[in-house]
């Protein structure tokens, strides 16, 4: 079978969103408010989106539990990123945050209470009052199922103003006209295997992550990193692909999260002594550190023999303390996930954790409406008709290591900020030219590489072998040498991913076909990954490479840092597979710039 031009439907409409996660339905909820025809696109049902799968918290400076407010946010996210997120893009979003719980509030998410009725806050990692002074509880919290209350919540108000959902669809490619304008998206339907051009006068990706470039990972088998490919492959560059957070509490052998919430009501993390081991790295927010520094702790103890277990290989979370009704009250997953992942009563005994793959700080480059930026003689100059949000956007908020409960922030900011852009843009239902001749050519192609490469090689086969060399080479502790390796391993597996082939042809439901898809943008995902984290010479949030350490009194790079050189922003651009850079925006809206010091806890 092979796929042809005059099979294809194309379907119009005022905005196309690809991705129905928390980000993807806020800007959607916008639009549909304001009665434009928005298309959203979804390879799962949208309350299955991975935004389901958020448990700790979203933060917002309410400030119901002691004194908090926007700056005290705004400083402590300019310090988590190590000084490479942006300081307007950090400043909007900190500002915002309340306005956008209290909105969520009104839609009907059911957030945990204070006896005096107010939203429930718990301390997070790096949330903190005055300026790093103590910790503060910013996270609102609906137990530790907040991503599932907020999708639910988003869907229903979704529902009610009449978005159109297209469930089960995959999007494919990115259409762009002879301007470079983006008018649209090719797409899959796979109940039918049918392809389809979805015509837009704008498009927004909110595709989430690509954490499935990772063998140990928190994220779901959907996080393929499809906005990243269909940009990529468009020749928009991706940002700060390097920077990866490793969460701290997977389940150790399993992956599954276990939130920072737990840390948040109070467990802590202990080695094979029985040491409460982060009283000695960070002193004054101890196991509430940031997560690159407590995972980059854990995995110290874990290399010095003090790991626990028959082969020393995990670390200690201990929860019993807190007490069951604790337990039962504000982390009733967290004791599930231990007795189905772990066998363990979380309860009565500790649960072995390890650092796990977890968020991606870079992504498709963005300024604050949304819009997705191409740098141009030193300027961020806006492509016309594409949008990105969520976590395969990089506005850049989380610069190089994302503090926990900012992302669920940062969707439901952002998504809204681009969908009020979007509404400024666009006039319902306005004309649009023809789309090109060629509009889906460059899909037919590789659909049709695939179905002509009946003997090629299984595409999982190759999706298991990048994982492990991503572990391998792009990990927690990171060497010069490894990562040069890895640079070569995951330029020749480009080959074998020409070469993928499907065994099976069949239209109907074929997953094998999917799969095959999704490893393209897998591809591009984690060659932007290895090159940008081989080409930056320094330690910084997560990327730490032992090369480049040094203790904190060192003079131009205290803690393997070198602002001097490489306080910038990383553009990896598929063809040519090339590095560029731009500087990183030390200015805020309003606020004095917070200049870079040493980061310490
Ligand atoms: C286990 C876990 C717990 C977390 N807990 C927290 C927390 O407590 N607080 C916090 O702030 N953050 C947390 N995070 C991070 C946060 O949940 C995510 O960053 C965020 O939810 C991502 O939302 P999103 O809208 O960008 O993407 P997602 O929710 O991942 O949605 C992506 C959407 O895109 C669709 N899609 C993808 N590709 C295509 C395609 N080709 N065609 C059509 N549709 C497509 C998917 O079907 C889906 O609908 C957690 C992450 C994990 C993994």
């Amino acid at each position: 079978m092979s796929y042809t031009k005059d099979q294809i439907t194309n379907r119009k409409f005022d905005v196309v969103i690809v991705g129905a996660g928390g980000s993807g339905m806020r800007a959607s909820l916008q639009l549909a408010r304001a009665g434009l025809n928005v298309a959203v696109l979804s390879k799962v049902f949208p309350t299955r989106s991975h935004t389901v799968a958020a448990q700790g918290g979203v933060s917002a400076s309410l400030g119901n539990m002691s004194d908090d407010n926007w700056e005290y946010h705004f400083y402590d996210t300019v310090k988590g990123s190590d000084w490479l997120g942006d300081q307007d893009a950090i400043e909007f979003m900190c500002r915002e945050a309340p306005k956008v719980v209290y909105e969520l509030e009104h839609m009907g998410m059911p957030f945990d209470r204070n006896p005096d009725g107010t939203i429930y806050q718990r301390p997070f990692g790096g949330h903190t009052a005055n300026f790093g002074e103590k910790p503060v509880q910013r996270a609102c919290a609906a137990a530790d199922r907040t991503g599932h209350a907020m999708l639910h919540t988003l869907y229903q108000a979704n529902v009610a103003a009449r978005t159109t959902f297209f469930v089960e669809w995959m999007a494919l490619d990115l259409i762009r006209n002879a301007e470079g304008d983006v008018v649209g998206v090719t797409a899959l339907e796979m109940e039918t295997g049918e392809l389809y051009t979805l015509q837009a006068q704008t498009v927004l990706f909110a595709t989430g992550g690509a954490g499935r470039i990772f063998q140990s990972s928190t994220n779901a088998f959907i996080n393929t990193g499809d906005g990243l490919g269909m940009a990529a492959r468009a020749g928009i560059p991706l940002q700060d692909m390097e920077f990866w957070q490793f969460h701290p509490t997977g389940v150790a052998g399993a992956g599954v999260l276990l939130t920072e919430g737990c840390r948040g009501e109070g467990a802590i993390l202990l080695n094979s002594n029985g040491e409460r081991f982060m009283e000695r790295y960070a002193p004054t927010l101890k196991d509430l550190a940031p997560r690159d520094f407590v995972s980059r702790c854990m995995g110290q103890e874990i290399l010095e023999g003090r790991g626990c277990g028959p082969n020393k290989d995990y670390i200690h979370m201990k929860l019993d303390h807190l007490g069951a009704d604790t337990i039962r009250k504000r982390l009733p997953s967290v004791e599930e996930i231990g007795h189905n992942f772990a066998n363990v009563d979380i309860t009565k005994e500790p649960i072995p954790v390890v650092p796990t793959i977890h968020y991606q700080m870079g992504g498709i480059p963005t300024n604050i409406n949304g819009q997705v930026v191409e740098n141009v003689n030193g300027e961020d100059k806006p492509i016309k008709g594409l949008y990105a949000v969520g976590e395969c956007s990089c506005v850049s908020v989380h610069g190089a290591n994302r503090l926990g409960t900012n992302s669920l922030l940062d969707l439901l900011v952002f998504g809204k900020a681009a969908g009020d852009h979007i509404i400024a843009n666009t006039k319902a239902g306005a004309a649009q030219e023809s789309l090109p001749v060629n509009a889906a050519d460059f899909t037919l192609s590789r659909l049709n590489r695939l179905e002509a490469a009946s003997s090629g090689e299984y595409a999982q086969d190759i999706a298991n072998d990048m994982r492990a060399i991503m572990q391998t080479h792009a990990g927690v502790f990171r060497s010069q040498e490894s990562m040069d390796e890895g640079v070569q391993k995951i330029a020749a597996l480009r080959d074998r991913v020409a070469n993928i082939g499907l065994h099976d042809t069949s239209k109907v439901f074929n997953t094998a076909r999917i799969e095959a898809l999704e490893v393209d943008n897998l591809m591009e995902a984690a060659q932007a990954t290895m090159e940008s984290a081989a080409a930056r010479k320094e330690c910084r949030g997560a990327h730490l490479v032992r090369d480049y350490e040094h203790d904190v009194t060192h003079p131009t790079c205290p803690l393997g840092r070198n602002d001097a050189e490489w306080m910038k922003h990383t553009l990896w651009h598929s063809e040519g597979n090339s590095l560029s850079y731009k500087p990183v925006r030390m200015k805020p809206l309003t606020a004095e710039t917070v200049p870079p010091k040493p980061r310490t806890f």
